[in-house]
């Protein structure tokens, strides 16, 4: 195998997310190649041994590391800034490892309320059924972080923008707490993606993916990955993954790769299509509020310009009348498709209270600000102007009502 100049420090994102860590094979193939494979060979039993007690490097099994998926673990931990990169089965096997790897029975985690359905459910219910100890704050309020990071901490789990109200959470200050009271700080960066969030440089310990989201980018498979500091990865990460098999699928690690090259141009247009589709909203009747970080009017509009390099590609807004409107406004759609996924090409609407968080209780989802006539939009990479002529088709639902 030949390695091309992955060191290339001077590289910006966008020769980055096609060239780094890139590895070719003597047969010097221009697209990776894919190594469908579960095991490997070895010449003989000594090389065997030896790569079984770390004196040769050699691949052991698929479970342990692959070359496909490493290629796509040296892209991503390229593009993030990062030391390491282990890549999973989804974004909730890398969430769960990175949390799951760090922490034993008698420690503490502090998360932001506003999380992911699955994200909250193994803080709330997983993660106490270890006798891990678990509070919850209002992310965007820093007087809770200060108490709640008062007492030794192991962990921090935040998520910003977060889903689906978008909120903005100041990563650098509560990382500066959380390190106070002693906690890794693991931050879910899917909202923002590795193109407009660098969650490590403002002092974030550990960045998960959903890559799933805008790193497939179109809606094909499956994936996560996790990505920290080289000790961590190797000491505490890596153990639990390759014993608990969390593996990605080499497949998916090349459908992953195939994403990644034109992740920057996908997510720049799809957030120019955003930023468009929530200026109309913002004018439309019948819609109460829109929500997206780069309009001066949401709550945390200069953290946001502050931290991120671009508002992203996600729109939150309610409009009137609550459940049936809402149900009303997405049912009028005919090019916005519904479905609870995002970050992909094509443009999907949901429903948060009745899908992606509908097991949260009532009062829990009326402090996250998730009203029933919420609708989060994941904007796709259509024409813009066909996205308004479609969302103009749910304001006059709307009116019908
Ligand atoms: C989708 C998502 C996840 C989970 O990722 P999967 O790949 O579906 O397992 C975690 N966090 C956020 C913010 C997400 O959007």
């Amino acid at each position: 195998m030949s390695t091309n100049d992955t060191t290339a420090k001077t590289w910006r994102p966008a020769t980055r997310q096609l060239h780094a860590g890139l590895e070719r094979t003597e047969y010097g193939e221009t697209s990776e190649a894919i190594f469908l494979t579960s095991g490997f060979v070895y010449d003989n039993a000594e090389q065997a041994e030896k790569t079984f007690t770390g004196e040769v490097t050699h691949y052991q099994y698929s479970r342990f590391g692959n070359p496909t998926v490493a290629a796509l673990e040296n892209r991503l931990a390229d593009l993030e800034g990062a030391e390491a990169c282990i890549a999973t089965s989804t974004g909730m096997g890398a969430v769960s490892s990175a949390l799951l790897s760090h922490v034993k029975a008698g420690d503490r985690v502090v998360a932001s309320r506003a999380l992911f359905g699955s994200c909250y459910w193994i803080v709330a219910n997983l993660l106490p059924r270890y006798g891990v100890k678990i509070a919850f704050v209002d992310g965007t309020n820093m007087a809770e972080w200060d108490k709640a990071l008062s007492e030794p901490t192991a962990a921090v789990l935040l998520e910003s923008p977060s889903n689906p109200m978008l909120d903005i959470l100041d990563i650098a200050a509560i990382s500066e707490r959380a390190h106070k009271a002693g906690a890794i700080v693991v931050v879910d960066n899917v909202f923002a993606s590795p193109i407009y969030q660098r969650p490590l440089e403002l002092g974030a310990d550990v960045v998960v993916y959903s890559c799933t989201k805008h790193i497939d980018g179109q809606g094909r498979v499956l994936g996560g990955a996790v990505l920290g500091r080289k000790d961590w990865i190797a000491d505490t990460l890596q153990p639990f993954t390759r014993n608990t098999g969390n593996a990605m699928s080499p497949f998916n690690a090349w459908v992953m790769l195939k994403g990644l090259e034109t992740l920057s141009l996908r997510v720049d247009a799809m957030a120019r299509n955003a930023a468009a589709v929530a200026d109309y909203l913002a004018d439309a009747p019948g819609i109460v509020s829109v929500r997206y970080p780069g309009r001066p009017d949401h709550p945390q509009y200069e953290l946001a310009k502050r931290q991120m390099s671009g508002a992203g590609t996600l729109v939150a807004f309610e409009v009137e009348g609550g459940k049936k409107g809402a149900f009303a406004f997405m049912n009028a759609l005919k090019l916005i498709a519904i479905s609870n996924n995002l970050g992909d090409a094509r443009s999907l609407v949901t429903h948060p209270a009745t899908t992606t968080h509908s097991k949260i209780d009532a009062a829990e989802r009326a402090t996250l600000g998730i009203t029933d006539g919420a609708i989060r939009f994941s904007v796709g990479l259509e024409d813009s102007a066909d996205l308004i002529d479609d969302l103009a088709r749910g304001v006059a639902a709307l009116k019908a009502l």
